[in-house]
């Protein structure tokens, strides 16, 4: 069966023969891999297309077990990524978070439209690229229904008091008097105690597009401890640890 849809290149492996496949992202059937002989060394219009961070239209043979590329149209390519380093480390980063986060075979246009707002905001970003990684990383995950709880105390539900500590197992913010009970339970429970306002920062986060974020940086105080937690976060709740990009992210992690 020939299909076609729209999507963007993840990732690309060698495979025997000199064969590839790509890991696509497509609007149609969410994250799939796909079969070619195409090598983007090649002077064909197909062969530009199956290059990362890029946004194309993809005609596939669907076998059985398997999709094969037929041909291949770029739509967008974000040839800003590629040629700045720091913009190459945030975009590697956020496309591999999003391959590992993205369930197989599952059409997910929120996401997708967001990691395609996100490659155009970074191409036309200046600097301090983290603040826009990490809001992609929030966004995501709310999409995704994977969001920490910010709204009261995620153990007893209490909205009373300004909520500054985070626990990473149970997955948000959590009162102080339950941060006492955990901490008496679990001898490495994973709090952090936050001094900057994280809970107006991730609804900040999740309430406001990428386009928002054009000209805002975190301070970098607060960039590393919400990366710390983020990252703690992500390896807890959603098995996300060792990402081959991650020395985007600071030392120390
Ligand atoms: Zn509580």
């Amino acid at each position: 069966m020939v299909t076609d849809t729209e999507a963007i290149v993840l990732r690309q492996t060698r495979t025997v023969g000199g064969r590839r496949m790509i890991l696509l992202f497509s609007r149609k059937f969410g994250k799939i891999s796909v079969g070619t002989s195409l090598n983007e060394g090649g002077k064909n219009k197909s062969a530009l297309a199956v290059r990362p961070f890029t946004n194309g239209r993809y005609e596939l043979f669907k076998g059985r077990e398997s999709y094969n590329l037929n041909h291949a149209q770029v739509l967008q390519s974000f040839y800003g990524i590629g040629e700045d380093l720091d913009k190459y480390m945030a975009a590697s980063y956020v496309l591999e978070l999003t391959e590992k986060i993205l369930p197989d075979e599952m059409p997910q246009m929120k996401l997708y439209n967001l990691l395609l707002e996100f490659m155009e905001e970074l191409e036309n970003r200046g600097k301090k690229h983290e603040t826009l990684v990490m809001a992609y990383m929030i966004k995501a995950l709310d999409i995704l229904g994977s969001m920490p709880q910010i709204r009261g105390c995620v153990c007893c539900g209490s909205t009373e008091e300004h909520l500054n500590l985070f626990s990473v197992k149970e997955g948000g913010m959590i009162c102080r008097k339950c941060g006492e009970n955990l901490k008496e339970e679990d001898s490495r429970p994973l709090i952090y105690e936050t001094n900057f306002a994280i809970v107006d920062i991730l609804g900040y986060f999740q309430k406001h597009p990428l386009s928002a974020f054009r000209k805002l940086a975190l301070e970098e105080k607060t960039l590393e401890k919400l990366q710390k937690i983020m990252k703690q976060y992500l390896a807890y709740h959603l098995d996300v640890k060792e990402l081959k990009s991650e020395g985007f992210f600071r030392d120390g992690l």
